[in-house]
């Protein structure tokens, strides 16, 4: 998100996060704010990422907030099967280091019933790589209502669900789902560093390539306005179900 044209913030750095020289980059480019992305306490975290990340990530965090001044640092933590039972670490966490906030994003997954009601062609692919053997669905949302939340804290889910939109989202009875609109394809798009360009993260078609031809061409070609007539009269298409973008 760039404010003014000029600052930058950073987003989601966590094995990346060098000390010294990334620190001092944040700060003297007065970066609006950085999300570091901590999925739990040690052990978790390095199984969620499959790394042993945690304590390079956490001392960088550390770093950081003690030598910031308008830099907003705010811990991100993925809502996942495996951290469902420790949602109030980052919490915690933040408030021990002093961070400026929680960001907690709600699991996008579709389940193996869902994959089979979708027609068989490319969309039913492209969702394949979004299954979960089973529904967490369950255990996140007890795990939620569980969750206590201090007043010092600031917290923001993403996307923002109300409690009635939340029990749709991890439900998997057929037919339910939160009634939103998908305004991402509008408003983003998702370069690839080959140069394809795609409609956003998910949808792996690719509308054209920027090596090749100028962005506004690729945003204007017939496939890509195709796509987003798709969306304006549909709102939003099964692989979509559980978006961090709605
Ligand atoms: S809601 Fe659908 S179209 Fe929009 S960003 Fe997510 S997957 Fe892509």
């Amino acid at each position: 998100m760039l404010r003014q044209g000029t600052r930058p913030a950073a987003d989601d750095l966590h094995q990346r996060l060098l000390p010294d020289r990334v620190t001092d980059a944040i700060i003297r480019h007065r970066v609006d704010y950085v999300g570091v992305s901590i999925f739990g306490p040690r052990d978790i975290h390095n199984r969620v990422t499959r790394t042993d990340s945690f304590d390079k990530v956490a001392g960088n965090l550390r770093a950081l907030i003690a030598q910031k001044k308008e830099t907003q640092v705010i811990i991100n933590c993925t809502i996942t099967e495996e951290n469902v039972e420790n949602l109030s670490y980052p919490l915690e966490l933040a408030k021990e280091l002093g961070c400026d906030g929680v960001r907690y994003q709600h699991l996008g997954y579709l389940t193996r019933q869902e994959l089979e009601n979708l027609p068989p062609g490319r969309l039913s692919e492209m969702a394949s790589l979004h299954v979960t053997p089973h529904n967490p669905g369950i255990k996140i949302l007890q795990a939620l209502r569980k969750l206590r939340i201090p007043e010092s804290i600031k917290v923001q889910f993403v996307p923002t669900l109300s409690a009635e939109e939340m029990e749709r989202w991890y439900s998997d009875e057929p037919g339910v789902s939160i009634e939103r609109r998908c305004l991402y394809i509008w408003r983003g798009v998702h370069i690839h560093s080959s140069g394809d360009v795609y409609p956003c993260f998910k949808i792996s078609y690719p509308l054209g390539n920027v090596l090749q031809e100028s962005i506004l061409s690729i945003l204007n070609n017939a496939r890509y306005k195709d796509i987003r007539l798709l969306f304006k009269d549909t709102g939003m298409i099964p692989l979509c179900r559980r978006c961090c973008k709605l």
